[in-house]
């Protein structure tokens, strides 16, 4: 581990380490539940010895870690693949693409890095239970993490999670809470639990090592490439913390003088969960009216790091587009048939918006090097594609019933 400070992402002013444990003190007072959060903070590490001592040849990832190694819980997470997909890019007009993909994590989703993180980080404050709100994903990752060390994880959860996820939940060991709501009546929920009756609050953004955990896809994606920069790196964005996390990866390797540009973030939500898209495009934010979508990963009204997310795009000079279901659910379906990978609604979403992108006038070039981030495993879901596709029905065991 390299020494770290936090930052304030609103107003700059930096603490020490255990100075401070969820939002800036200053910038948090203004945070309500309801809407996005205010004094994010950033771990600023010590970029210096990152630069002086970083090895290309045998990479120490702990240098960009914030929690020391001897509390990293013993489950592996990350390492994913990163799969080169030629018959997908040759569809979208792109000769050099790939699919990181993190739905091949230990319960199934790139949330386990945040949970990874957050629980080594409650090991080592000696802190016996982890709190959290999710869509589901992010609490199967925290409930299969805890697992692996004993830690007590409460989950706030919308009652209408897909099931698969509800189960992981529970087989896990979690105490699991559905809540009668959204997504967004969960989080404030967990919020007052962990103000009035104790544990470490995982929620994310929330909690700063949630983003530092995220981060280490973005770090892969990088050594996967050879140390090479992605010309764009497309996400799919509910609460904004993935496309931050990513972001952040890029933004310490640069401080560290270890790259000098950031890849462009291509930021793809629902068109019904369109909040961060339309704070991006118009200056403004507003809630999404009504988030309805199928990708229910990604389905909030009020992304918890919104102002984080914005930024990521500008700063990267990326772009946000939404897609309907339909497009959602049809590149799941050749996302699956053209490269072996199943991945949930929600990252398919992000292939979605690149077929979109590819078919209209802001177009990457063909020799772009693009990667797109599959979030959660297919199985995760399996209802979502049955509105798209149908199972064959049953034939008898005899040759001559078959037209084949
Ligand atoms: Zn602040």
């Amino acid at each position: 581990m390299t020494p770290f400070s936090y930052r304030c992402t609103d107003c700059g002013k930096t603490y020490a380490r255990d100075e401070v444990r969820y939002l800036c003190p200053a910038c948090g007072q203004g945070y309500r539940p309801g809407i996005p959060l205010l004094g994010v903070l950033e771990a600023v590490f010590d970029y210096g010895a990152i630069a002086a001592s970083f090895d290309r040849a045998a990479p120490d990832w702990n240098q960009f870690c914030a929690v020391e190694q001897a509390f990293h819980p013993p489950i592996p997470v990350g390492s994913t693949p990163l799969a080169r997909v030629d018959r997908l890019g040759a569809g979208l007009g792109l000769a050099n693409l790939w699919v990181k993909n993190d739905g091949l994590n230990p319960s199934g989703s790139l949330k386990d890095r945040a949970s990874f993180l957050v629980v080594a980080e409650a090991r080592r404050l000696g802190i016996e239970l982890i709190v959290a709100a999710s869509t589901g994903n992010a609490a199967s990752a925290l409930a299969c993490v805890c697992a692996s060390t004993g830690t007590r994880a409460l989950i706030f959860v919308p009652e209408k999670a897909p099931k698969a996820k509800l189960v992981q939940m529970v087989l896990y060991g979690a105490t699991v809470v559905p809540v009668k709501g959204t997504y967004d009546d969960a989080f404030r929920l967990s919020l007052e639990y962990t103000a009035e009756r104790g544990g470490l609050n995982r929620n994310t953004a929330y909690h700063p090592l949630t983003i530092e955990g995220k981060k280490t896809a973005g770090l892969e994606i990088w050594a996967q490439l050879g140390y090479e920069v992605p010309d764009a790196i497309v996400v799919s964005v509910g609460d904004g913390v993935i496309l931050g996390g990513v972001h952040k990866a890029f933004v310490d390797l640069k401080r560290a003088g270890l790259i000098d540009r950031l890849p462009r973030l291509i930021g793809v939500q629902a068109e019904t969960s369109d909040a961060i898209h339309r704070y991006v495009t118009t200056g403004t934010y507003a809630d999404a009216a009504d988030p309805t979508t199928r990708a229910d990963s990604i389905s909030v009204t009020c992304p918890s790091n919104a102002h984080g997310a914005r930024r990521a795009i500008l700063d990267s000079a990326g772009l946000t587009l939404t897609v309907t279901d339909a497009e959602i659910l049809e590149a799941q379906g050749v996302l699956a048939a053209r490269t072996g990978i199943f991945t949930e609604p929600a990252g398919a979403t992000a292939l979605a918006g690149l077929a979109k992108l590819q078919a209209g006038p802001d177009r990457l070039t063909p020799e772009s090097r693009v990667v797109i981030l599959a979030t959660g495993h297919g199985l995760k879901d399996v209802e979502a594609p049955l509105a798209r596709i149908a199972i064959p029905p049953a034939v008898e065991p005899k040759l001559g019933a078959l037209t084949l």
